[in-house]
């Protein structure tokens, strides 16, 4: 895999790393596009077509029209511009949203601030499986509800969720459909027209692209107001200079990965078949967590022995220790999400899909990606195992606990 480190990255789901195609792509776009996309001269105008191919590109994944493609800084902008922007316009005080127990912070903090603007947010509680399906979404649904938003695919179980169901459902009442896609572009097939869905927020570091770049596909008959007040980019719905050579990254990183999307998936679904099958020969004992749809992320548990001294330990912290000495041991792979790195909170999505405390910080993430071989997969296994041993063996030596983690920053 790229990059100087000898590590074994398995992290894919909180980035990827950069495309060689991609950091080629963007070099040349930063020499050849240096202009102001909005400057009426020839290197603005040459800046200009550059980027509005890109939007083109991305326009085209998603089935939409090149205008509706808006970019931002990531998904979290993309997040917070649509639902905090259309308050005022669809969204008055008063009026309901419904979204999901599991979703980003990136939106669920916006909805917090829009339900101290008097807004009423109903959070629908995931499936055992972590998929929210549109039957418990339509049980929350009121007279009075504008919003549905609803992520296509979960950042910690990699659970799609059916957003051509969601989107239907909000079509058949009217109302609108946000999806956070972040984990799901590029990924599986998303078709904005065909699905219902008025907003979908993405972000091109999950893909390979950069980081820092990202975009908002926003149905053109709706209106929502800038957070971003200032000159008139990206059709008055985000002031700012243009990040010319990212949106061209992004794009790159967007035709590379559709291009690859379906063989990906298929070299994903042996990968996670070889991991867990090595894990079974190894004779490690875990737990999948949730009803993965997307083969490359995979949440899993290790459970303690039965009756031993950490079963239903509330206090257990032994994912951190697990993702902690993978990592000395030259693997990366998560403690719940990136997101709420530096926090020692067992998994609110874990918990939310009935996991207790103990078992949601018993989890860790391991996901792969485009860069990812059979071997680093099979190596990994061992490394879990070695691993897993070695705790086990600390854990039993009756004056040790749980080793102590430093989650750094
Ligand atoms: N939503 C989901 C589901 C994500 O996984 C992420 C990235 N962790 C985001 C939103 C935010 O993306 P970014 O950090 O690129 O803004």
């Amino acid at each position: 895999m790229p990059g100087t480190t000898p590590s074994i990255y398995c992290d894919y789901a909180a980035t990827a790393p950069l495309m060689p195609e991609v950091r080629q792509a963007m070099a040349e776009a930063d020499d050849r596009f240096y202009g102001n996309a909005s400057s009426v001269h020839r290197p603005g105008q040459a800046a200009k077509v550059a980027l509005e191919r890109a939007r083109k590109t991305l326009a085209q994944a998603l089935g939409a029209a090149t205008r509706e493609i808006i970019f931002t800084s990531g998904a979290t902008e993309s997040n917070n511009l649509v639902l905090c922007g259309l308050f005022g316009e669809r969204l008055s005080p008063g009026d309901h949203v419904v979204t999901s127990r599991i979703e980003h912070p990136s939106v669920l903090r916006p909805l917090e601030r829009l339900a101290k603007w008097g807004v009423e947010v109903s959070m629908v509680a995931p499936e055992p499986t972590g998929e929210i399906s549109s039957g418990r979404v339509a049980a929350a649904l009121r007279p009075n509800t504008r919003l549905i938003s609803i992520m296509a695919a979960n950042n910690e179980t990699g659970v799609l969720n059916d957003v051509a169901a969601l989107g239907a459902l909000a079509a058949d009442r009217g109302i609108l459909f946000h999806t956070d896609a972040a984990q799901a572009f590029g990924r599986v097939a998303l078709d904005v027209a065909a699905s219902g869905i008025h907003f979908l927020s993405a972000s091109a570091h999950k893909l390979g692209g950069p980081k820092g770049v990202g975009l908002l596909y926003a149905r053109k008959d709706v209106p929502f107001e800038t957070l971003h007040l200032g000159g008139s980019q990206e059709n008055n719905h985000r002031g700012g200079t243009e990040n010319v050579s990212g949106a061209i990254g992004f794009a790159r990183a967007a035709e590379i990965t559709f291009q690859h999307r379906q063989t990906l998936w298929r070299r994903l679904t042996d990968y996670r078949e070889t991991f867990l099958a090595e894990l079974d020969r190894l004779g490690v004992t875990y737990q999948v967590n949730g009803d993965h749809g997307y083969p490359g992320l995979i949440s899993l548990r290790f459970p303690p022995a039965a009756g031993g001294a950490l079963e239903n330990r509330p206090d257990d912290a032994y994912g951190q220790s697990l993702m902690m000495n993978l990592d000395l041991n030259g693997v990366a792979v998560s403690y719940g999400s990136a997101c709420a790195s530096g926090s020692v909170e067992p998994s609110g999505v874990l918990m939310a899909m009935g996991l207790s405390e103990p078992q949601a910080a018993r989890s860790v993430r391991f996901s792969f990606g485009y860069a990812t071989t059979e071997q680093e997969v099979l190596a990994v296994a061992h490394v879990v195992d070695e691993v897993v041993q070695g705790l086990s063996q600390r854990l039993r030596s009756p004056e040790m606990t749980v080793p102590a983690v430093d989650t750094g920053p």
